[in-house]
């Protein structure tokens, strides 16, 4: 039980900030940075419940931070853009004590620091059950160059940056067996995919950079729902081959329909999936490749009306936008 919140925002407070734009972080009553002219800002939030995003039984305290922030960085790569600031506001039932608190912040920061993030603020409540992390994170993208989902054209090849599948693998172990249970090294691989997930931010930098017209998403709710959010946003068609979809080395073990099922709709994986033109493939892959990013061509993009399909041993299905939907009781 947290005993007195304004020390326990004293202990969370950083000592020292990295973003020279900082004017005032905690400690006021709202936070001053100063904008920068030849910039876009970029603002994102995201929420995690207890017993719905995770649970004590999956994740450790700062694995609940470490992901929590990981969500939101996740939203800002999606964009092209450089995460710099990050806000959270703690909603904390009884049952937490005032050193797990703690660990869900230096879970935070460890991530934080390794993109020079700050921590400007939040807000610390109680809650009658379960609690709640939500988080919201800063950016900026060079003006202009952000890589918005309704960028798609017909001609484009659709990309994903990383490989898929393991998170969802991870939290069926984790569902199953528990945090603590005698792993092996190939089931921890899968582990670490969905307790700290690393979002893409170079690989989003490298495609904002190369000012190629490219459109980008982040994997959140499953290659499924995302990649239906392009053709939904950019009004064209996808068409994907199954065969393509980079999965990851730890699923082998696995049933090729549990691999599919986690591949195309486990989530989580916070990859990035997008559409370019081949010509832009050919100039960006030597330069991912070189940083040992993983950029692999899926499919294609033609006109339409905002549709995906999947091919299959030559078997063409309309992939729907199925994924976790927090709202979707399965009728
Ligand atoms: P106020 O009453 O003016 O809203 P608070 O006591 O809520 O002030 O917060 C004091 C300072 O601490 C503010 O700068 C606020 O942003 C920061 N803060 C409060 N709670 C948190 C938290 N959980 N994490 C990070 N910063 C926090
Ligand atoms: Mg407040």
């Amino acid at each position: 039980m947290l005993r007195d919140e304004f020390d326990f925002i004293k202990k969370i407070r950083p000592k020292y900030s990295y973003q020279s734009s900082l004017i005032q972080g905690i400690g006021d009553d709202a936070a001053i940075y100063c904008n920068e002219p030849m910039f876009d800002e970029l603002i994102c939030m995201d929420t995690m419940v207890e017993g719905v995003h995770f649970t004590r039984q999956t994740m450790t305290p700062w694995m609940i931070g470490f992901k929590a922030l990981a969500v939101n960085i996740s939203d800002i790569a999606a964009m092209g853009g450089i995460p710099t600031y990050y806000l959270v506001s703690i909603a904390i039932p009884e049952e937490w004590t005032e050193e797990e608190l703690t660990q869900i912040y230096a879970g935070m920061s460890d991530l934080g620091s390794k993109y020079s993030m700050d921590l400007i603020g939040g807000d610390t409540v109680s809650s009658k059950k379960g609690l709640i992390i939500t988080v919201t994170v800063l950016g900026k993208v060079e003006k202009g160059t952000s890589l918005l989902r309704s960028n798609a054209k017909p001609g484009d090849l659709v990309f994903v940056v990383g490989d898929l599948g393991a998170s969802a693998a991870g939290l069926d172990l984790l569902l199953s067996t528990g945090l603590n249970h005698p792993y092996t090294e190939y089931e921890k691989h899968l582990l670490k995919a969905h307790q700290e997930p690393i979002p893409q931010v170079e690989a989003g930098r490298i495609l904002a950079c190369s000012g190629l017209n490219i459109s980008l998403n982040d994997i959140s709710d499953g290659l499924a729902s995302e990649t239906n959010e392009l053709a939904e946003a950019s009004s064209v068609d996808l068409h994907i081959e199954f065969e393509k979809v980079p999965r990851n080395i730890y699923l082998n073990a696995y049933p090729i329909e549990k691999q599919k099922q986690w591949c195309l709709f486990g989530g989580e994986d916070y990859q990035l999936v997008g559409t370019m033109s081949e010509a832009g493939f050919k100039q960006l892959s030597p330069i991912l490749s070189e940083k040992n990013i993983k950029l692999t061509v899926i499919g294609e993009v033609t006109e339409g009306s905002g549709n995906v399909y999947l091919y299959e041993n030559k078997h063409k299905e309309k992939l729907l936008k199925k994924g976790f939907n927090h709202f979707d009781k399965g009728e």
